[in-house]
């Protein structure tokens, strides 16, 4: 398929029926494009409206942001998962501050120097905010690009990556860019989905491998599915008697899982003295977590004079940045005590 042919389906099909009411599109300045992409990462445009919306009225500007603690960052986070975006964020707030007086770079290899920018990132960020020259292969670009030229091999390996970066790099214009981009994702967000794609509704439908050869279910190929292990977690959850009933939290190391979050504190193995409240599990990339809940007495457990701890009430919850499965299960444990 030609450049220009494929460009210009692109533009005028976004045109009519490309998504133009997004909350980071208007303005798309180069702070909203890159708060706006670190959330899409691994999370769905419906789920990352509200927390959008939420960032940009208590962060409104880079500089509001690099001034923010980690603590209210998190809790801007808690529930959108993989938090090591939202610290990436404040990085990148602050090495802008630090290195370039606030001023994001227009050039695609100073903009992969921010924290957490990647070779993505910095195409989408040109492209969004600068409508200059910026490739981008996101899960969408992916999917779309798979089936339309044919591509075998599984996405996220060296040598299919290559291939789909030098396909996006010879179909990027050097114009109309914040359109194209646009477009790309929506047709893969909108159309091309991971299953059923509305082909009939597809402007590429003539140019498309996998419509012609009818393998839209067997492109993109799939990883091979790998059982993930089971790791069993106790944590302690210890009252304040007070009124109201405050419980205690854990400020969890920079690294590891749920760096930086406020939590349960963690034990080794059950406590030989509690009461088992509750269970739950929670799946991460490489493992299942089985966790149980140990009410106690003993005020003694997990303490770490390194980490940071505090009786927290009901009420304060929302200020503390809380892995999914405590921010789900703590409102309803408090209220039973
Ligand atoms: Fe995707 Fe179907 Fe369009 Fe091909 S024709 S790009 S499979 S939506």
């Amino acid at each position: 398929m030609r450049q220009n042919q494929f460009v210009n389906q692109v533009l005028a099909w976004q045109a009519n029926h490309g998504r133009h009411d997004l909350p980071w599109q208007q303005p798309a300045t180069p702070y909203r494009v890159l708060v706006s992409e670190i959330m899409l990462q691994q999370t769905q445009v419906t789920t990352v409206i509200p927390y959008f919306e939420r960032w940009m009225s208590s962060f409104p500007t880079l500089q509001s942001l690099a001034a923010a603690t980690e603590d209210q960052v998190m809790a801007h986070w808690q529930g959108l998962g993989y938090y090591s975006r939202a610290r990436n964020l404040l990085k990148a707030a602050r090495h802008l501050i630090e290195h370039s007086a606030g001023e994001f770079p227009d050039d695609l290899k100073e903009l992969q120097e921010i924290p957490g920018v990647g070779r993505y990132t910095a195409g989408a960020i040109r492209s969004f905010a600068f409508d200059q020259y910026g490739p981008i292969v996101d899960g969408n670009v992916r999917r779309l690009f798979c089936r339309l030229f044919g591509i075998e091999g599984v996405p996220g390996t060296s040598v299919v990556d290559k291939e789909l970066w030098r396909l996006a790099e010879e179909l990027t214009p050097k114009e109309h860019n914040r359109r194209f981009a646009q477009g790309l994702l929506d047709l893969g967000a909108t159309l091309c989905t991971p299953r059923n794609p509305n082909c009939t509704s597809c402007p590429l439908q003539a140019d498309c491998v996998a419509f012609r050869e009818q393998r839209q279910n067997e492109l993109p190929h799939k990883k091979a599915t790998k059982t993930i292990p089971r790791r069993e977690a106790h944590f302690v959850l210890h009252l304040q008697a007070d009124k109201p009933v405050r419980i205690r939290l854990l400020k969890r190391p920079p690294s590891g899982i749920w760096a930086s979050l406020w939590c349960l504190p963690e034990l080794d193995e059950a406590p030989t003295q509690g009461e088992l409240v509750t269970e739950f599990t929670h799946t991460f990339s490489h493992f299942k977590m089985h966790g149980q809940v140990w009410l106690t007495q003993d005020s003694t457990l997990c303490l770490n004079e390194d980490s940071a701890t505090q009786y927290v009430a009901l009420e304060q919850l929302a200020d503390f940045g809380l892995p999914a499965p405590f921010r789900a299960l703590l409102p309803s444990l408090m209220q039973e005590i």
